[in-house]
């Protein structure tokens, strides 16, 4: 009789979005004329910009073509795109990174969930809290974590690092030492950042250590702050003891295209092991490679046109963060985040419970956000909003939350 991974059952059961979807199908279903403004999900709503699409056209046209049509794409991703993303996006802030090790793949959450694979179940993994659920989940998934304690809101086995406003939501280095590290900033959903020296912090201990970290750059287009790094390869020391994840996802609105990349340097070890020919036998055995038009498209990114093109959707959804932060902030409402990331991390008026907010808040004034308790224990009493929307919702929505 077939066995199923009993390690499924151990998660837990409604994931926040699915939760958060019916909520406004019900709520629908009773208030048929209600027009719901949703600042929640992190998807984006601008489309991909002309110079991306011109890309994307121009090689999809290739495909039909005998002399120019492409089969399988190599294992680790096209040399057009690498050597783009090796040059500006580290070589030119001075981190020595080849494109030999970056891995192309179809977008940052298959990378985040799929890389613990190459790590033992022994290893104990220490996340922030609250943190992008798909860390924790994908370890229970392998049977790296204990049972789930209800009380307490956590898996057992797992170092949860409590992000709060005493700590400016950046973790303190844990009292426990874990093997393997989850940081991911800017943060989703704090919106919080790490200055460059509080990341140094994190690359001695982790060398000092012996632990990896799991560095998830997504939103790293959204730094404003030139003293803030994009990267942790911009830290001493960070190629012996970090792998780097990001996606196109955010930077370039690829959220329904697909395509991301992870960073191994080859000189990083753990165990007396080189980790870069593990992710490269798991990316060979496992993956068959990011779209040919969809690389392109991505390249393109790295254009002059395209550079200019995505930065100008990126100063709009930061547009609508300062929008959402200071309509907020002069209401009363206690707001981080929103200055070098797209997400504003808001308190909870009165205390109240965050998803006790979210239903307030659909109700009243027909906004819906997320709540930030699905996110982490220390996520309660506080609520995500995104700046993902349109300029019309975004002011439309604040100015609903301003009048309750
Ligand atoms: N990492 C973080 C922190 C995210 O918030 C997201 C998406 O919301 C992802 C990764 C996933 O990115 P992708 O669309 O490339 O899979």
């Amino acid at each position: 009789m077939a066995k199923i991974n009993q390690n499924y059952l151990k998660l837990q059961g409604s994931y926040l979005f699915s939760m958060i979807a019916r909520k406004i199908r019900e709520y629908e279903d009773g208030h048929p004329n209600a027009r719901i403004l949703r600042l929640g999900i992190g998807d984006v709503t601008q489309p991909i910009a002309p110079e991306i699409i011109r890309a994307l056209h121009q090689a999809v046209d290739e495909m039909g073509q005998k002399e120019t049509f492409r089969g399988y794409a190599p294992d680790l991703g096209y040399p057009f795109l690498r050597e783009e993303i090796a040059r500006q996006d580290y070589q030119a802030r001075g981190c020595r990174i080849s494109p030999e090790e970056i891995f192309i793949s179809d977008g940052a959450k298959c990378d985040c969930g799929n890389i613990q694979e190459i790590f033992g179940l022994e290893n104990k993994i220490a996340v922030c809290d609250p943190v992008y659920p798909v860390y924790v989940d994908s370890n229970v998934m392998a049977g790296r974590t204990g049972e789930y304690d209800p009380a307490a809101g956590k898996y057992q086995g797992v170092i949860y690092m409590p992000c709060t406003a005493e700590n400016g939501f950046v973790p303190d280095l844990p009292k426990e030492t874990p093997d393997l590290i989850y940081l991911c900033f800017p943060n989703n959903p704090t919106g919080a950042v790490m200055t460059r020296q509080a990341l140094q912090q994190w690359v001695d201990y982790a060398v000092r250590n012996d632990a990896v970290i799991l560095y998830d750059a997504a939103y790293e287009a959204y730094i404003q702050d030139p003293f803030i790094p994009h990267s942790i390869y911009e830290c001493d020391g960070a190629e012996r003891c970090a792998i780097e994840i990001r996606s196109f996802s955010k930077t370039a609105g690829f959220t329904g295209l697909r395509l991301g990349f992870t960073v191994i340097p080859k000189e990083l070890e753990t165990s007396g092991e080189r980790l870069w020919p593990l992710w490269a036998r798991r990316h060979g055995t496992k993956y068959n490679g990011a779209a040919y038009p969809v690389q392109r498209a991505g390249a393109a990114v790295y254009t002059p046109e395209g550079r200019r093109q995505v930065a100008a959707q990126i100063a709009y959804y930061m547009e609508n963060a300062r929008i959402i932060r200071e309509g907020l902030k002069s209401s009363g409402y206690e707001v981080s985040g929103g200055v070098n990331a797209p997400y504003i991390w808001m308190k909870t008026p009165d205390e109240r419970n965050s998803w006790e907010f979210f239903d307030e808040l659909l109700e009243r004034a027909n906004v819906v956000g997320t709540p930030g308790s699905g996110f982490g224990p220390h996520g309660e009493h506080y609520f995500r909003l995104s700046a993902f929307g349109n300029r019309e919702t975004t002011q439309e929505a604040v100015e609903r939350i301003r009048s309750l």
